[in-house]
C-alpha cells in the first residue's frame, strides 16, 4: 500500500472502515435495498448540513454540486453576485457564465475575507440580483468567509444565499438553517473523508420556489428530477448513481455522527491553530490574514530561494508527506497544508518533522525540530 501521508485539501485519507464499506455487492439501484441506503445517506447529509431540508447526494465531484446550485436556481440572463477571493470563487463565477447567467464579481483580495457590509451595499445598489455565491472555505488561499454574519445580512434581501462548503463541511462550523443558507453544496473527498466522486446539495423552500421558475438548460443535474425520483417507492436517483460510493458516503457520515459534529469541528480548529503556531516556529510566514485563516487548510509563503519542486518534491519523495502547492499566480509562491478529515497530532507531528528536515536539507537556517516541538506543545 502507498504509505504517502496525504496532507492535502482533498483528497484526504479514507478510513479503512469506509474503504471496506465499498467492498459490498453492487445492488440494483432501483431496488429497495439501495432505496434504504440512499435515504439514510441523504438524511445523514442533512444532519451534517444541520438542516431540516432534504439533501441529495450526486454522483460527481464537488463542482457538479456547484453547477447544480446555480443552474437550477437562476435563469440565463438573470444576475448573480459572485464573491471572488480565490480560485473557487472564480469557479462559481465561471459556472454562472457557462450557463449564460449575468455574473457580477465582488472581488476580494486573495488571502483576506469579504466584509458582509460590502455585500449589503452591493445588494442595495443592485436590486435585480437573484442570488449570491460565497465560498465558505477558499481552499486556494486558506481563508474562511464569515458565513454566519453574511447570513444575517442576507435575511434582509430576497436574493438566494448560495454557499460552497466543499472544503469546510465536517471540519468547520456550518449550520445551514441557523445561517439562513438557501443552497449549500459539498464534496466527498475533503473533510467528510470519503473517496472522491460524490457531492451533495441541499435547498431551502425559497430555493425550491425559484427552481420552479427556472427553465433549466441542465439535464444531468436537474434537481427537479432528483426530487421526483427520491419520492418514488423505493427512493432512487434519476440516473445510475455510484452504488459503491454511496456505501462509502454512508459509512463516512456515520463516522462523523459517532465522533459528533461539534467535537469534529473542534478537532479541526485545534489542528489549524497548532499548524499556524508550528509554521511560525519554523520561521515561516502565513499567506492568509491570520484573523480569518481556515480551520481546514493552512497556506504558507514559500521561503525565498526555494522552488516548489525542491520543497514539495522533498517532503514527498524523501519524507513521504504530500503537501499541496499554490494555484494560479500563487503557484510556486505558497504551499498549503491540508488538515482536514482524519487529522490529529500524529499526522501533524510527521508533517512538521518533514517540513523542518526539508528546509534544513535545502540549507535554510532553521532548527528542523522547531515545528514538531511546537506541535507537541500544542497537544500536551
Ligand atoms: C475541492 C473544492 C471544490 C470542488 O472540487 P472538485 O474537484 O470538483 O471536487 C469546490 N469548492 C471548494 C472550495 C473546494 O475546495
Amino acid at each position: 500500500m502507498n504509505d504517502i501521508l496525504l496532507m492535502l485539501p482533498g483528497p484526504t485519507t479514507v478510513a479503512p472502515r469506509v474503504l471496506q464499506a465499498m467492498n459490498q455487492a453492487v445492488v440494483n439501484h432501483r431496488s429497495a435495498i439501495y432505496g434504504e441506503i440512499l435515504t439514510e445517506t441523504n438524511e445523514l447529509m442533512s444532519k451534517t448540513f444541520q438542516t431540516q431540508n432534504d439533501s441529495y447526494i450526486l454522483t460527481g465531484s464537488g463542482t457538479s454540486a456547484m453547477e447544480a446550485a446555480l443552474a437550477n436556481t437562476v435563469n440565463a440572463g438573470e444576475k448573480v453576485l459572485n464573491i471572488v477571493g480565490g480560485k473557487f470563487g472564480e469557479r462559481f463565477m465561471k459556472i454562472g457564465q457557462a450557463h449564460g447567467i449575468d455574473t457580477q464579481e465582488l472581488a476580494v483580495k486573495w488571502g483576506t475575507a469579504v466584509d458582509p457590509k460590502t455585500i449589503a451595499e452591493t445588494l442595495d445598489e443592485n436590486e435585480d440580483i437573484k442570488a449570491i455565491t460565497v465560498i465558505h472555505n477558499e481552499t486556494s488561499t486558506g481563508v474562511a468567509a464569515p458565513i454566519e454574519e453574511i447570513g444575517k445580512v442576507m435575511k434582509n434581501y430576497d436574493a438566494l444565499y448560495i454557499v460552497d462548503t466543499v472544503s469546510s463541511l465536517g471540519g468547520d462550523y456550518v449550520d445551514v438553517d441557523k445561517f439562513g443558507i438557501d443552497v449549500c453544496v459539498t464534496g466527498s473527498q475533503k473533510c467528510l473523508a470519503a473517496p472522491p466522486g460524490m457531492a451533495a446539495i441541499t435547498l431551502s423552500d425559497d430555493a425550491w420556489k425559484q427552481v420552479e421558475g427556472v427553465t433549466s438548460n441542465c439535464y444531468y443535474l436537474d434537481m427537479k428530477a432528483y426530487k421526483k425520483y427520491v419520492d418514488k417507492v423505493p427512493p432512487q436517483t434519476p440516473y445510475t448513481p455510484s452504488v459503491s460510493l454511496t456505501y462509502a458516503m454512508h459509512e463516512a457520515l456515520k463516522i462523523i455522527e459517532e465522533e459528533g459534529l461539534e467535537t469534529r469541528v473542534a478537532r479541526h480548529h485545534k489542528a489549524a491553530e497548532a499548524s499556524v503556531k508550528a509554521v511560525k516556529a519554523l520561521g515561516l510566514e502565513l499567506f492568509a490574514d491570520e484573523k480569518v485563516s481556515s480551520a481546514t487548510v493552512t497556506a504558507v509563503k514559500m521561503p525565498e530561494g526555494i522552488t516548489d519542486d525542491q520543497f514539495r518534491g522533498t517532503t514527498r519523495e524523501k519524507y513521504g508527506v504530500e503537501l499541496a502547492g499554490g494555484q494560479d499566480h500563487l503557484k510556486g509562491n505558497i504551499f498549503r497544508i491540508g488538515h482536514m478529515g482524519n487529522i490529529g497530532y500524529k499526522q501533524l507531528a510527521i508533517t512538521f518533522a518533514a517540513i523542518g528536515m526539508t528546509l534544513k536539507g535545502l540549507c535554510v537556517d532553521v532548527d528542523p525540530g522547531a515545528g514538531v516541538a511546537s506541535i507537541t506543545e500544542s497537544y500536551l
